[in-house]
């Protein structure tokens, strides 16, 4: 049968409208409630976003301040950490994973929940696993019952442009939102 509720996160933008074209923003939740300028500032001009704890600039940080291991990009990050260095960035990772899919699930009780991005391509089958439990453990009534996790270079070009262009609208929204 084919999945009627289905919920997409991408470590961008969703596809929610809302009445100023800003609904679903789960990233822009802050963690603990502080403005903690620890991890830097969101693209929004906050302090303490989700989003800014999982975006690539500040997986960096947080290898570079807590590993000490420095690389300019993610890739070669990935590339060169040792095990211990990438399970360290996985649990990082993932208790603020956990927390955007909790929210995300509690709101909308999708069937499934699809999760991708950059920062989770090297552990998607270990999301995939260990994470679907944890969050049915955690959920109002055990949602979701699946987990898909899916890396960018599975995509289709059509499906890669389209995330592209969501993102490229909603972030042009922002910036000219005034009120
Ligand atoms: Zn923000």
């Amino acid at each position: 049968m084919p999945l009627k509720y289905f919920l997409f996160l991408h470590d961008s933008h969703g596809f929610l409208q809302g009445a100023r074209g800003f609904a679903g923003e789960i990233g822009h939740i802050p963690w603990h409630g502080s403005q903690n300028a620890s991890w830097g500032k969101c693209f929004c001009g906050r302090y303490d976003c989700l989003e800014t704890y999982l975006s690539p600039e500040t997986v960096l940080k947080f290898a570079a301040h807590e590993l000490g291991i420095v690389q300019p990009g993610l890739p070669e990050l990935y590339a060169a950490a040792t095990p211990y260095q990438m399970q360290k960035i996985y649990e990082y990772l993932i208790s603020f994973i956990k927390f955007a899919c909790v929210v995300a699930a509690n709101i909308f009780d999708p069937e499934m929940l699809i999760l991708g991005g950059k920062v989770i391509e090297p552990w998607i089958k270990r999301f995939e696993k260990e994470l679907l439990p944890e969050l049915r453990r955690t959920t109002w009534h055990n949602s979701p019952k699946k987990l898909k996790c899916y890396s960018m270079q599975n995509c289709s070009s059509a499906y890669g442009s389209a995330l592209k262009a969501a993102a490229e609208a909603v972030t042009a929204i922002v910036g000219s939102y005034t009120e």
